[in-house]
C-alpha cells in the first residue's frame, strides 16, 4: 500500500463500535449525524421522542451521549452546552469548533498543534484543567457568501 492510499477502515470502525454500542446511542448519534448544528441534550431528547412517538426520561441522552464521548464518536463543546458528531474519530486530537454565530451550524478542526503549546502553558502555570475544547465563534463560509 502506498502512504497515500485511501483506508477505509475508519468508517467501519465507527460502524462497528456504534452498532456495538446498543440502540439509544446509536439513535442518538443518528440525530447529531444529521443536524448541522450541534444539540443541547433537550433537544436531542425532543428530537428522540419525537422519532418514537412516545416520551423518554432525559436520563436516556445523558447516558448514551457519555457512552458516545467515552467512545471518541461525539464531543461536548463546552461552553455551548452541546454536542456534536466528530469528524476525525479514528485519530487522537484537540477539536477546535468553528461555531457560526448567524446559523449556528458548526464544524470541526484539528487543533492539535496549537492546543499543546496551551497545555504546557496551562502546566507552567499550575492549573489543572478540566476541559480543554475551545471555539471560534464568527460567520460560517456559506453565511458569509450570502451577506
Ligand atoms: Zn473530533
Ligand atoms: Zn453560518
Amino acid at each position: 500500500m502506498t502512504p497515500h492510499a485511501h483506508n477505509p477502515a475508519p468508517a467501519q470502525d465507527r460502524a462497528r463500535k456504534l452498532e456495538a454500542l446498543g440502540r439509544v446511542p446509536r439513535e442518538v448519534y443518528d440525530l447529531l449525524a444529521a443536524s448541522p448544528m450541534p444539540l443541547k441534550a433537550y433537544e436531542l431528547l425532543w428530537r428522540l421522542q419525537e422519532k418514537r412517538g412516545r416520551r423518554a426520561p432525559p436520563s436516556t441522552i445523558y447516558r448514551a451521549v457519555s457512552v458516545l464521548i467515552d467512545q471518541g464518536l461525539v464531543h461536548k463543546i463546552e461552553s455551548r452546552n452541546a454536542f456534536i458528531v466528530c469528524s476525525a474519530p479514528d485519530k487522537a486530537h484537540d477539536p477546535v469548533f468553528l461555531v457560526c454565530e448567524r446559523c449556528k451550524s458548526a464544524l470541526e478542526t484539528d487543533g492539535s498543534a496549537a492546543m499543546d503549546a496551551v497545555r504546557e502553558r496551562v502546566k507552567e502555570a499550575k492549573f489543572r484543567p478540566l476541559h480543554l475544547n475551545f471555539v471560534v465563534s464568527g460567520t460560517c463560509r456559506n453565511c458569509e457568501e450570502s451577506k
